[in-house]
């Protein structure tokens, strides 16, 4: 039987693999989502209990109701790390309040952003974190059904993951009646194939249901009509890796790290041209500057920064003169990009930004589904524009048409991805015009 005598012989008894790494601690990253990422052998779950794996689980459901459960991580502040930046308490709210039969927990791990890479870190090297928030998002809302959308190009994070359900099945913390409380929670996963609209909530929950992975016209939120029809709490890989430790440390640790409007962390995966690439996890409101120069160690062969690109293909270019702002969903809203899922692309000096523009929008263009005519024919457009502009043909009424383009195409696609396809190339026009007027002059 799991008790608390339980968990804590197997916290004291158990060795973790790299505890060497606990030590390696630097003065600006803070690590919640990433605490167990090279310190567990992902493959032992006894190892995940000893950095205490599954004592938020037995919290939950042997001393809380599930409206304290939901207003602890209303109370934490805690926001959908996958883009929007939605509360996530008052999406576990909303799925409590309806009183219904069946209601679902989806973990959207449809990582799609190119050069992101934190989701994928975490279903490998701690998937069992991932596992323990769904179970007790499952409780919470009254659900006993969660599935794991992950994409079919990430073989080992799928093969962790099935490991790690068997492993806590075994063990009885999925299944029937987990921890003698009664609850029943099962998980499944369910491989993408790769389409990056699937990342999109409702595409997402067509794509469980086994139709072509489409938006779907949203006219409830998911919370309330999500999965076939049903109340649906659909939460991204980082934002449930936050859930245990904010049940076990309480609320207001957490909203004592990072701002007041975006408490917590963020990770992110720094890549481009910085010398030091990896994942990292930073309070929210660390600047610009100390994740570039003092995690990335700077700009690669010492030259100047140009910009830098947050929030993927659906993000802005941030120019270096803002490097002293600092990263969190408001700051990053008034510099005309978001924070996205955590991709941070650094872009020297010698970078074309107009290039930039077309390398994005040729992806967006590329992974629009096609469904509805603003998305599909206006990243089109805009892209034909941008790729005369870059192969030196471009002709002056360029510039006014695609501005009005982007307006277009942002004011009346159906779903995110058509919404947020021209950022790119506003922020790149707010900030980069002259490049786009010397390409235009054939300048370059
Ligand atoms: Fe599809 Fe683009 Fe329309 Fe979204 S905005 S439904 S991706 S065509």
């Amino acid at each position: 039987m799991i008790d608390l005598k339980y968990l804590r012989n197997i916290k004291e008894n158990t060795e973790i693999s790299h505890p060497e790494n606990l030590d390696k601690k630097d003065d600006i990253q803070v690590k919640i989502a990433l605490r167990n990422l090279g310190v567990i052998d992902s493959k032992n779950i006894d190892e995940y209990i000893a950095r205490d794996g599954y004592f938020a689980l037995y919290k939950v459901l042997k001393e809380m109701s599930q409206q304290e459960v939901i207003d602890i991580i209303k109370d934490s502040k805690l926001r959908g790390r996958g883009g929007a930046g939605f509360p996530t308490g008052r999406k576990w709210q909303t799925a409590f309040d309806y009183d219904v039969d069946k209601k679902y927990i989806i973990c959207n791990a449809d990582e799609g952003d190119p050069g992101a890479y934190m989701d994928r870190s975490i279903l490998e090297y701690d998937p069992h974190s991932v596992i323990e928030a769904m179970i007790i998002a499952g409780y919470a809302i009254g659900s006993d059904e969660g599935f794991i959308y992950v994409r079919a190009e990430y073989p080992k994070a799928v093969k962790s993951l099935n490991y790690a359900i068997k492993e806590a099945s075994e063990k009885g913390f999925l299944g029937e009646n987990i921890m003698d409380s009664g609850f029943n929670f099962t998980i499944e996963l369910r491989l993408g194939s790769g389409a990056f609209v699937c990342g999109e909530s409702t595409a997402l929950m067509e794509s469980i249901e086994g139709k072509r992975g489409m938006p779907r016209v949203k006219i409830h939120r998911t919370a309330f009509k999500g999965l076939w029809q049903k109340p649906t709490v659909i939460n991204n890989v980082e934002t449930l890796a936050n859930v245990c430790q904010i049940i076990l440390n309480g609320s207001d640790w957490y909203r004592s790290i990072g701002t007041e409007k975006s408490p917590g962390t963020k990770v992110f995966s720094l890549v481009g041209d910085v010398k030091k690439s990896g994942l990292i996890e930073v309070s929210m409101g660390t600047s610009l500057r100390e994740i570039i120069y003092d995690l990335g160690g700077g700009i690669e062969n010492d030259k100047k920064l140009k910009a830098v690109q947050t929030g993927g293909p659906s993000g802005g270019c941030i120019p270096a003169k803002f490097l002293d702002k600092s990263v969190d969903y408001e700051t990053l809203k008034e510099l005309d990009s978001i924070m996205g899922s955590g991709g941070m692309v650094v872009m020297d000096e010698d970078t074309c930004m107009v290039d930039i523009a077309r390398f994005f929008l040729e992806f967006t263009c590329d992974e629009s589904c096609g469904k509805c005519v603003p998305c599909r024919e206006g990243t089109k457009r805009i892209l034909e524009i941008l790729e005369r502009i870059v192969n030196g043909d471009g002709r002056s009424e360029d510039i006014d048409k695609l501005m009005e383009l982007c307006e277009l195409t942002t004011e009346t696609s159906l779903c995110g991805l058509g919404k947020s396809a021209a950022f790119p190339v506003i922020s790149t026009l707010k900030y980069f015009k002259n490049e786009y007027i010397d390409h235009i002059k054939n300048k370059h």
